[in-house]
């Protein structure tokens, strides 16, 4: 009767090791987004003085719509208002309003890198506008498709999203 527990038992800790870990398949980024790290050869300002990160780039099930899609941003909660700061010397190539970006802005840092900044409440820059690292370019919102107060930050280079996490670091409240 005691070696036919040890066997049960023995079997489980066997069952259970072969349950662990979860194999699963990593998925390759989409055409328009890398997951190699990028290196920076200048610090990138922080877009807010203080902000949560709540939704990291790469695939991630869809807040509203709950289905898998890629993120090609990094979100940060923040306060309604709360100032949003250029990350880098550039030159404000749009200002525009979209359905899921709300109202948003992109700036050209040059040798094809670009910041995207999205749901903003208010903009405070126009196209043809230069801009230095750490400008007040637009306070944080919740327009477009969004489920609560936060900067959506796009960075890119050559069209393909990068990882903002990796490059840059936002102080937590
Ligand atoms: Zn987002």
């Amino acid at each position: 009767m005691r070696r036919l527990f040890f066997f049960v038992v023995l079997a489980l800790f066997f069952i259970g090791v072969g349950a662990y870990p979860v194999e699963y398949d990593l998925l390759p980024p989409p055409d328009n987004a890398t997951f190699s790290p990028a290196v920076m050869t200048y610090p990138l300002y922080s877009p807010l003085k203080t902000g949560r990160l709540t939704d990291g780039f790469g695939y991630r099930l869809d807040p509203i719509t709950g289905e898998e899609d890629f993120h090609y941003g990094t979100d940060y909660a923040a306060s309604e208002g709360d100032p949003i700061y250029a990350v880098l010397k550039g030159t404000v190539i749009k200002v525009s309003e979209q359905e899921s970006y709300g109202n948003y802005l992109v700036i050209d840092h040059y040798h094809g890198f670009t910041s995207l900044y999205a749901h903003c409440k208010k903009i405070y820059v126009e196209e043809g506008d230069v801009i230095e690292p750490g400008d007040k370019i637009a306070a944080v919102g919740d327009t477009g498709r969004t489920t609560g107060f936060h900067l959506h930050l796009e960075l890119r280079i050559n069209g393909v999203a990068l990882n903002a996490k990796d490059l840059l670091t936002v102080a937590e409240e």
